[in-house]
């Protein structure tokens, strides 16, 4: 039998736009994001024969009643919506309001960063039947077969779900062994893809994608530490991309992928590809710093690369030993340097109250900022997230009380260090901006970039109206 099923990127919270996609599941003031995930899950369920609709509240700037109105319209047999930890009440409103219209319709619930925490999730939620907490690749297409085939629950693996008034958790799921094999995300459920940018709406028609997923390294404040990595081969990305360049004239795509140099070889074809097809879109990618060298990010460069991010997390090195980084100070310098001098934009994250951090580590940190100055920069606070090393280390043995999950966002600090308090570590995240923004070197370098691409003026003319606005007005709150 073949379930209808309405897949839901839940609205704004509080007028912000959210991003809901695995590892990044925040509110971010200056992206909207495409509902990736739920792109690819409505391709899945049509390819296993479900008939799909999608509706992205967040985009389109709708709220409940617009979901109200599609469900009434619609008529699921099920739902799948995304949540986050910090703006869960709000997301679950989600689940009522489908109830609202028909308590017959199933609902079910995807979020990674809570996925080790399945009973307090459906605890706080009475409207979502089912959550899906790990691999909705997988979890999603079996979940929606065992209620249309009514088999049973528990022999599908990543969810909980209740059964009368106990909660049941299924054992682990199994991840998509051949990326290659995911169907074509169901962008035809989009009308365009209008809404949707990172940082600025600059680049536009823009989308985000995953080239790779998952990735193999320990660091311990990371909540997809140590998860295996898949990745799709660059046929498979190509095919994508063309397409997207055919239905909607796409210019800009970000690769969502973790570590998207982690397999070099696979990087050179993509880049190869790129550049004999010609394609004329400018990406944009996340990686490791140890993971680039001048040879290849000269590559990438000619294959559209535009910008890249890295995890740089501190400036010192004792730091990034505790919490197994595995990436040298000076390799992570080199990376930024080198890309800088490949004409790429380079964003840094860091990270200030990770273990063992005092006034001297994030003195080592803004250093590291005024000797590499990045195109841009998130500085953020330490988040214990469930299921991490850090938040066993901190909660596992100190006894201190767990804080509530709807509060960690990493910008503000829920938990200090031994030396530093969380207020003192929010000091440093609004130092660590100063630093950057009043560098006149900084605003010198962002020019000589400008002058050597000038057509990134646009975008930087929207990046510093942003910064104005969120430094001046927002205090750096849902932005990076
Ligand atoms: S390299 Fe990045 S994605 Fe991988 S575990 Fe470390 S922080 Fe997480």
């Amino acid at each position: 039998m073949a379930l209808k099923v309405l897949l839901i990127n839940p609205p704004r919270f509080e007028g912000i736009s959210v991003i809901r996609e695995e590892r990044c599941e925040i509110t971010e003031r200056y992206s909207v994001l495409e509902p990736y995930s739920l792109l690819q899950t409505a391709a899945l369920l049509r390819k296993a024969g479900h008939q799909v609709g999608l509706v992205d509240l967040n985009g389109r700037e709708l709220g409940y009643d617009a979901l109200e109105d599609e469900v009434q319209r619609f008529r699921p047999d099920a739902v799948v919506y995304r949540f986050t930890p910090t703006t869960f009440d709000w997301d679950q409103r989600t689940a009522s309001t489908v109830k609202g219209v028909d308590r017959s319709i199933t609902t079910a619930g995807i979020c990674w960063t809570l996925h080790t925490m399945p009973k307090q999730v459906l605890g706080e939620a009475p409207d979502q039947d089912f959550y899906v907490r790990q691999d909705y690749e997988t979890v999603t297409p079996a979940l929606i077969d065992a209620l249309a085939n009514g088999s049973p629950l528990g022999n599908v693996a990543g969810i909980a779900y209740r059964e009368g008034s106990e909660i049941k958790v299924t054992g682990p799921s199994v991840p998509l062994k051949n990326y290659d094999s995911l169907p074509l995300p169901a962008y035809d459920l989009l009308p365009d893809l209008k809404p949707y940018y990172v940082t600025a709406p600059a680049g536009r028609p823009f989308t985000i994608l995953y080239t790779s997923k998952g990735c193999p390294y320990k660091c311990s404040f990371c909540t997809v530490a140590g998860t295996p990595w898949k990745m799709r081969t660059a046929p498979h990305i190509l095919e994508e991309l063309r397409y997207l360049k055919e239905h909607f004239g796409l210019r800009t795509a970000s690769f969502f992928d973790e570590t998207f140099t982690f397999n070099r070889k696979r990087v050179e074809e993509i880049c190869r590809s790129l550049i004999d097809e010609d394609l004329r879109i400018k990406w944009y990618c996340n990686t490791r710093a140890h993971l680039v060298d001048g040879e290849l990010l000269g590559l990438m460069r000619k294959a559209g690369c535009r910008g890249i991010s890295f995890g740089i997390e501190s400036g010192s090195q004792r730091i990034l030993d505790t919490v197994e980084k595995h990436v040298t100070v000076q390799q992570a310098k080199d990376a930024v340097l080198a890309a800088k001098a490949h004409r790429l934009k380079v964003l840094c994250s860091f990270i200030f109250g990770l273990p063992g951090e005092d006034w001297e580590s994030v003195e080592e940190t803004l250093k590291f900022v005024r000797e590499t100055l990045p195109t841009s920069a998130q500085f953020n606070v330490a988040v214990p997230y469930p299921g991490t090393r850090l938040h066993e280390q901190i909660y596992g043995v100190s006894g201190l009380e767990e804080p509530d999950f709807r509060k960690m966002y990493q910008h503000a600090s829920v938990v200090g260090t031994e030396k530093l308090t969380p207020e003192d570590l929010d000091k440093a995240r609004k130092m660590a901006y100063k630093t950057l923004y009043s560098s006149g070197r900084w605003w010198a370098s962002n020019i000589k970039h400008l002058v050597r691409e000038p057509s990134d003026l646009y975008l930087a003319t929207r990046y510093a109206l942003k910064i104005t606005n969120n430094y001046v007005f927002h205090g750096m709150k849902d932005a990076h």
